[in-house]
């Protein structure tokens, strides 16, 4: 897919220089889905759609990055790099240098040479596998090797502080720390994780429904505020419960009255998905596609009908895909309000499944749907 020899034979024309190459993964949440923020489960893959960066130093003080994929330079000096972002696509490469520099790095002068095949803006978190590609090739120059988990943190908060994005610590961390045909249980209260292996023959079929409904940023805020708010009851009986990780379904079943309908909808899904995420995991881990496909066709019903953050074109999409052969398992991914759903499919049926459910979606909706057969991935390495 991606051709480092190509990125390498570029850079050295470009710069005069042979370059260090390294990748890093966009991925795929499998399931876990507005579990992050309650301190719960996630499980990520990372595929096969990754970023390459190029990087050698230089003598003249400069740091000068380029992106294939815009056929764009960037010259800075690197004793006076910009404090603050610029709304432009260096601000991702330029936010992991400042948060390394917080850290008492010195930013040496460098060539960087950018180029990926994750389509940007489609939910599979070009931003994420940028800044880790960015970070583990400044790191190769610098001569030092964090943790990928500490890793996953610095490239975080570089999207948070720097680039100004309030993303959570799953993209980065799962572009930072996947394997090949393993999902990721990420356990987001103390950042600890297990891997959970991928049938080698089974693909991860995305398709991109191609909407986003504008939902303003009120229905996230409102959906953190009811999910804060049912939290806030349980704890009146159970102070011990802080956040709905902490919560089972009794809880529920004894308190939900005191909540808001809304607030136990919300609750009910977080705390049933933290359920299902652990299953879904140990599914994997048993070989278990029979159950790992109920459990994702519960999450999207819990994630349509509770947490309400689905929408018509994706509710379709994941319903024309239970019926299609090689299906283990679907269901909407990502933020909500449209984007993409995943797939899991037997892969020596993914090609024909993958042309039915663009056919078909095609023909409910009107609209043409991106599909991407990916695999499970190796999280950022070096390209020797
Ligand atoms: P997502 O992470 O879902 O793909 P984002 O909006 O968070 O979408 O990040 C996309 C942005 O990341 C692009 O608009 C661009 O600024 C930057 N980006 C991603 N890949 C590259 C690349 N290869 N070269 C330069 N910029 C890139
Ligand atoms: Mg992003």
């Amino acid at each position: 897919m991606h051709d480092p020899e190509a990125l390498r034979s570029q850079h050295a024309a470009r710069f005069g220089a042979q370059p260090a190459i390294f990748a890093a993964p966009g991925r795929v949440n499998l399931i876990g889905e507005h579990t992050d923020y309650a301190e719960g489960f996630v499980m990520p893959a990372a595929i096969d759609f990754a970023t390459l960066a190029a990087i050698s130093p230089r003598q003249d003080g400069k740091i000068v990055l380029y992106s294939e994929n815009y056929g764009e330079e960037r010259i800075f000096e690197a004793d006076a790099l910009p404090a603050a972002r610029n709304g432009h696509w260096s601000d991702y490469p330029l936010g992991v240098f400042a948060i390394f520099a917080g850290e008492g790095h010195r930013i040496p002068p460098l060539s960087l040479s950018l180029w990926g095949d994750v389509p940007p803006g489609s939910g599979l978190s070009s931003s994420a596998a940028l800044e880790v590609a960015t970070a583990v090739a400044l790191q190769s120059l610098l001569g030092i090797q964090y943790p990928g988990p500490v890793l996953a943190r610095l490239c975080q908060r570089s999207e948070n502080e720097f680039v100004g994005s309030s993303c959570g610590i799953m993209d980065q961390f799962i572009s930072a720390n996947g394997a090949r045909d393993h999902a990721l249980l990420l356990d987001c209260r103390d950042l600890s994780y297990k891997l959970a292996p991928i049938p080698e023959d089974v693909a991860l079929v995305i398709a991109n429904t191609m909407v986003k409904h504008e939902v303003t940023g009120t229905e996230y805020t409102s959906r953190r505020a009811q999910v804060e708010e049912a939290a806030a009851v349980i704890a009146r009986h159970r102070p011990e419960v802080r956040f709905l990780r902490d919560a089972n379904p009794e809880d529920l079943q004894k308190w939900g009255s005191e909540m808001s309908p809304e607030a136990l909808k919300r609750a009910r899904h977080v705390i049933t998905e933290n359920i299902r995420t652990v299953a879904a995991a140990q599914a994997l881990v048993q070989n278990d596609t029979r159950t790992l496909g109920r459990l994702m066709a519960e999450a999207h019903r819990s994630y349509s009908q509770d947490f309400e953050a689905s929408c018509a074109e994706a509710d379709t999409m994941v319903e024309i895909a239970q019926k299609l052969p090689g299906l283990i398992g679907a269901r909407l991914t990502g933020g909500g309000f449209g984007g993409c759903t995943v797939n899991l499919v037997h892969a020596d049926q993914a090609k024909p499944f993958a042309a039915a459910l663009g056919e078909q979606y095609a023909q409910a909706t009107g609209i043409t749907p991106q599909i991407h057969i990916c695999h499970a991935s190796d999280g950022a390495h070096r390209i020797e």
